[in-house]
């Protein structure tokens, strides 16, 4: 099967109360460990390459590795989708290229320019048969070019949704409903900590979710900034050299109750960024002689698979939905 759009994984994981994983690539090793993972367990997957990863990776070996992805696994279904274009030429370049979503991302521009600019991406992606996802609200944190402070992030307003799904024609909408980018998405003092010492986040608002839900009736919603930075991994970062205090994600049972209401995209970066450092470090810690990539590499390569079939049947719920 070639790349698809995610058009059909979101009508059936709407109705089925489940969510698809969008992941973040950026080398080989990652879209192995994804892919591996979500064929293992029947799932359908978004993978998705951010600025940064174009700019490390270059878009054509990100496109060619999914291809060989698929070649391999041609029974899952998988989107290429773009995180975060920036304006109307990046998504169109990404259109242009192989991409089978793209996400325009002009939330922090006021509400009728947002309007404007993922109105002109979603009438030029639809020509091409290619989706789109927009932003409304503003998440905290800081991913690739993306950064974000506390003080300028603002939740979705719901009395705003209708009209601008309505008038820019996008596909599936981005809101902000208390999750953020990276590895560090609170500061410790607007957390408590539980009983063995790990800082817990504020509450996700569903009451926002809720409420989008339904003015929105059927319609995707996808949460950005959904890492969950597994405490596990964390800890053998530091462990092995590394230095990670107070790193602090969104719990699994919030985003899984989220993937049940009409949450049909979560997107997850940061916890395999710590699972592939975790196996690396590790290894190196472990195995001072080694000095051949290959080694290392597939240390990190297994924890990336780990954490995805995890989300996959734990978090998601996507497993045997193929
Ligand atoms: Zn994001």
């Amino acid at each position: 099967m070639p790349l698809v759009t995610s058009t059909e994984m979101f009508k059936k994981a709407y109705d089925g109360g489940y969510a698809i994983g969008a992941f973040n690539i950026n080398n080989m090793e990652i879209v192995q460990g994804i892919t591996d993972a979500a064929a293992e367990l029947k799932s359908p997957v978004i993978l998705q390459a951010s600025a940064g990863a174009r700019k490390y990776a270059n878009s054509i070996y990100l496109v060619k590795l999914l291809e060989a992805a698929l070649e391999l696994h041609p029974e899952v279904p998988m989107v290429l989708h773009l995180d975060h274009g920036a304006d109307f030429d990046v998504c169109k370049d990404c259109v242009d290229n192989g991409f089978t979503s793209v996400m325009i991302d002009y939330s922090g521009h006021p509400f009728e320019e947002n309007i404007a600019e993922s109105k002109r991406v979603a009438e030029y992606a639809h020509e091409h048969g290619v989706v789109v996802e927009a932003e409304l609200g503003t998440l905290a944190g800081i991913e690739d070019d993306v950064n974000v402070d506390a003080g300028a992030a603002s939740y979705t307003n719901p009395d705003q949704v209708e009209e601008f799904v309505k008038r820019t024609g996008v596909d599936s909408l981005a809101i902000a409903i208390g999750t953020s980018h990276g590895a560090y998405k609170f500061r410790p003092e607007q957390c408590t900590r539980n009983e063995k010492g790990i800082l817990v986040p504020p509450p996700l608002r569903f009451d926002i979710l809720e409420e989008v839900a339904r003015r929105l009736p059927g319609f995707p919603i996808v949460l950005h900034g959904s890492s969950s930075v597994p405490q596990e991994f964390v800890k053998i970062v530091n462990e092995n050299g590394g230095k990670m205090p107070d790193a602090v994600g969104i719990p699994e049972e919030q985003l899984r109750h989220a993937a049940e209401l009409s949450v049909c995209k979560i997107n997850i970066d940061s916890d395999l960024r710590i699972g592939l450092t975790a196996g690396i470090r590790k290894h190196m810690v472990d195995h001072p002689d080694h000095f051949d990539p290959r080694q290392y590499l597939s240390d990190g390569r297994a924890n990336v698979k780990a954490i995805v079939a995890h989300k996959i049947k734990d978090v998601l719920g996507s497993d045997n939905k193929i």
